[in-house]
């Protein structure tokens, strides 16, 4: 499981079990045109990381913020 990096708790990209519901990263969207989401930490509201629509590239954006 991925650590936030600010606070050090589990987060998950896509919760996939209602036990995961609490640690999935928030997701929001941001940009007008240039679609980006803006994923934020659920437990410190620290941002983690943007990624494009449809790319999931947190998984390592925060491994590599956690290495
Ligand atoms: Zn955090």
């Amino acid at each position: 499981m991925a650590k936030c990096p600010y606070c050090g708790n589990g987060v998950v990209l896509k919760a996939e079990t209602d036990a995961d519901a609490a640690l999935e990263v928030r997701k929001e969207m941001v940009g007008m045109i240039r679609k980006e989401v803006m994923y934020s930490c659920p437990h410190c509201d620290a941002v983690l990381g943007f990624g494009r629509v449809g790319i999931p590239r947190l998984q390592g954006v925060i491994q590599g913020l956690t290495r």
